[in-house]
């Protein structure tokens, strides 16, 4: 299953020039942790689509060492908590795209989508970008899930 992503406009990484942005509605950043940062998607397809993107500008999990990708999964497992948390989330799809065929949209960093899914949502895979139906601003999502992200007890 392939996440269609929004083509990279900025020059440069759209990642990598997040890097030194701290977390806020601005720069869209949930949380910052020591090898990967989570962050709200500009084009979602649902309220509450996050990334979950590691630090190293490597285009595949496998470039990943064992630290930075456990963290990547327990940034995601916060992620999925925040959203049921926040947004009442009943399912969820997350994905990687390595690799253009795959859809990747920026395609030398890799990143894990984490979409929030209802019964009786529409069909994101189905639905172009032109049609898609998003009711909530950025800054209103970003300040609900930050809200939740902060709420959520310590994780072992
Ligand atoms: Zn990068």
């Amino acid at each position: 299953m392939a996440y269609i992503e929004e083509r990279n406009s900025e020059s440069g990484c759209l990642f990598c020039n997040r890097r030194d942005e701290a977390p806020g509605p601005a720069s869209l950043i949930l949380h910052r942790a020591p090898r990967s940062f989570v962050i709200l998607n500009r084009y979602p397809y649902t309220n509450g689509h996050l990334m979950v993107v590691p630090n190293a500008h490597v285009p595949s999990l496998e470039d990943l060492d064992s630290q930075a990708l456990s963290e990547l999964m327990l940034l995601a497992r916060r992620g999925l908590r925040a959203l049921r948390q926040a947004y009442g989330a009943e399912a969820f799809n997350l994905g990687v795209n390595i690799g253009a065929p795959a859809g990747a949209g920026v395609v030398d960093h890799v990143h894990l989508h984490v979409v929030p899914r209802w019964a009786g949502d529409t069909n994101f895979m189905a639905t172009t970008a032109a049609t898609r139906v998003i009711p909530e601003d950025l800054e209103q999502t970003y300040l609900r899930l930050d809200q939740a992200w902060r709420a959520l007890p310590a994780e072992d």
